[in-house]
């Protein structure tokens, strides 16, 4: 039955409401003051403040946006039209860089040699969320293809197409993409590393995809020399091949203008910003209004200047006692996951050995980078916003395919940091907490030990345990793609990540989809595991103390609550459809219900008779 928490109802401008989105856009006003300060300045300001304060001035200078309609296309559309044959596509296709259109272009850590960084293309080229939008036949996925051929069409329009030809063109643009989403991996198919991992020459590439003008490609791109890369998806790369050759170039130059219209539509007029909000928010995610305009453009700066904006948000919401605390607990619970491996009846020896020399090489990163990422090449200019938006895209895009054939950088981040967010990286081994979710009510070092294990420390857990869940036990200590395991050790934890499997798949996401239970096994592995291992780690750290119930609660149950808090959140439909498809996490009630009905410990401290509805029969453990 759909809820409506009174209290609490989804802000008309959000697609779902809770701790997270609260402390994010806390955090939001926070950076909107460093900004607004930072634009207040004048030329004596330090570098890095005049590149987020002009950033931020021309993104809010309504009135230049306005004025300026359609015209910051102008030269890519130009460029588009200028195509004379499809070999021309390879240069449009560069002269678009960080869009993947109609692949994506990277560096990648080597999978076999986790300290070389290599060239990497993968799939890409499509405008919906997911491969599963262009291809599932159900009578919402049909309905929702309608809706975007319609978006595509009137924003088609918007530039100036007669009706008819707009309409013509958004068909096109649908057929290509759906040729392009047959081509590509599922997201599950995704979680493999082995099925994402091609190293081959450079002339592999061009025989598997003889059509498209690579060395030019490459060239344009930075890279002329070009020896060996990874291809991720070669089938895509196939079907990318016979769908230029299919298509003529009209239909490609329809496509292309598209991508190109699509990718720079929120930074251009109210006419263009409206359009795909009403169908990227609104029909897509089920958001009601578009955010006001300052946090569109904190989120923009946060995007492209992330490490700039940073640094100022760090020094007001981060002070150094904060990230001592923060390293204590993370500490705290990799003891407790050296101990959880030592104790586990299913894991071989030998294989614990290899898990625990994992553990202990894991870098933990908390709060911001140690060394700041230098945006001085990137232009920032006071009265040039889309240039701003272009130059920054380019210099991001840069900076990426700058390290192939360079030593890994283990220092780098890939989460800013005010983000509200955490991440595990099995190729560099590493755990990441940024500042942004380091603040209460998640960390709150002026709160008991007891919700601060059950909420941060759980987190921290998640984390960690990822380093060992289906993707990432595929990788060693030092980042490399390679079967440490025993093939019983491998069996035996499929067995119980299988049991975790069933028991999510169980659950409905919304409507009639249930979650994807391969899906969101990695991240429900983290979950239970994390838990396990915050409780652990909170019993280490009080034990001998005489702990008392506040507010009625017992500590057991305040770990709990503070567990079930974060992850109190309500969700817009349309949103949970979408994340049913693409989001490896599941939807926040599973994350707390899931975890603590295969929890001993919490049908003990809430003394919940055997049967009851959070108690499962089969309990799930995998750590
Ligand atoms: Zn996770």
């Amino acid at each position: 039955m759909p809820h409506t928490p009174q209290k609490n109802p989804i802000p008309p401008d959000k697609t779902s409401w809770g701790a997270v989105a609260k402390l994010s856009d806390d955090n939001k006003v926070l950076q909107r003051e460093i900004l607004e300060e930072a634009a207040t300045g004048g030329p004596g300001r330090e570098p890095v403040k005049q590149k987020i304060g002009d950033y931020y001035a021309t993104c809010m200078d309504e009135k230049a946006v306005e004025t300026a309609g359609a015209n910051p296309l102008k030269d890519g559309l130009a460029r588009i039209d200028r195509m004379r044959s499809k070999r021309d596509i390879a240069k449009i296709a560069a002269s678009m860089p960080g869009l993947n259109v109609p692949f994506n272009f990277q560096s990648d850590q080597d999978y076999k040699n986790s300290s070389q960084v290599i060239a990497e293309v993968d799939q890409g080229g499509l405008a919906l969320p997911d491969r599963d939008y262009y291809l599932k036949t159900d009578a919402k996925s049909v309905e929702l293809r309608q809706a975007y051929v319609a978006h595509v069409q009137k924003m088609f329009e918007l530039l100036g197409d007669a009706p008819g030809v707009a309409a013509t063109e958004a068909q096109t643009v649908l057929r290509i993409e759906t040729a392009l989403a047959n081509g590509s991996l599922t997201q599950v198919e995704r979680r493999d590393p082995k099925l994402l991992y091609h190293k081959m020459t450079f002339h592999d590439l061009e025989a598997l995809s003889p059509s498209f003008r690579w060395k030019k490609y490459f060239s344009l791109a930075g890279q002329p020399g070009l020896q060996s890369l990874n291809v991720t998806a070669p089938d895509f790369f196939k079907t990318m091949d016979a769908t230029l050759k299919k298509e003529n170039l009209a239909s490609w130059k329809a496509y292309l203008r598209w991508q190109w219209l699509h990718a720079n539509a929120s930074y251009l007029s109210s006419a263009f910003v409206d359009a795909d909000f009403d169908f990227f928010g609104k029909t897509l995610t089920g958001a009601q209004e578009l955010q006001p305009r300052w946090k569109r453009c904190v989120n923009y700066a946060d995007n492209d200047l992330g490490e700039a904006l940073g640094q100022a948000y760090v020094q007001r919401a981060f002070p150094p006692e904060a990230k001592q605390r923060a390293q204590k607990v993370v500490q705290q619970i990799e003891e407790a996951m050296q101990q959880d491996i030592d104790g586990l009846p299913w894991m071989s020896p030998a294989t614990k050995q290899q898990a625990v020399e994992k553990l202990h090489t894991l870098a933990n990163k908390i709060g911001y980078p140690d060394k700041w990422r230098d945006y001085s090449a990137l232009t920032i200019a006071r009265d040039d916003y889309m240039g701003n938006v272009l130059r920054a895209r380019v210099f991001e895009f840069n900076r990426r395919i700058a390290k192939i054939g360079k030593p890994l950088d283990r220092g780098e981040w890939d989460m800013t940091p005010p983000t509200v967010n955490a991440y595990y990286n099995p190729q560099v081994n590493d755990i990441n907490f940024p500042a942004g979710i380091l603040q209460p009510p998640f960390f709150d070092p002026t709160a008991d030990d007891a919700p601060n294990y059950g909420d941060t420390g759980a987190t921290i857990g998640h984390e960690l345990t990822h380093g060992f869940d289906d993707e990432g036990r595929q990788f060693d200590a030092q980042g490399n793609l390679r079967d440490w395991w025993t093939a019983e050790d491998g069996k035996q934890f499929d067995e119980r990540a299988s049991c975790i499997s069933d028991q999510y798949s169980q659950y409905v996401a919304v409507d009639d989809i249930k979650i994807n239970g391969q899906l969101t096994m990695g991240e429900n592995v983290a979950d239970l595991g994390g838990m396990m291992l915050a409780y652990m780690a909170w019993k280490t750290e009080t034990r001998g103390q005489k702990l008392d119930s506040i507010d009625g609660f017992t500590p057991e149950q305040r770990f709990f609550i503070g567990f079930g808090q974060s992850w109190c959140a309500d969700t817009r439909d349309e949103a949970k459809r979408m994340y049913a498809t693409i989001d490896p996490h599941s939807p926040d009630k599973y994350r707390a219900n899931g975890v603590v009905s295969n929890t001993p410990e919490f049908q003990q401290a809430f003394q919940c008779k055997a049967g009851s509805a959070m108690v499962r029969e089969k309990r799930c453990r995998v750590w």
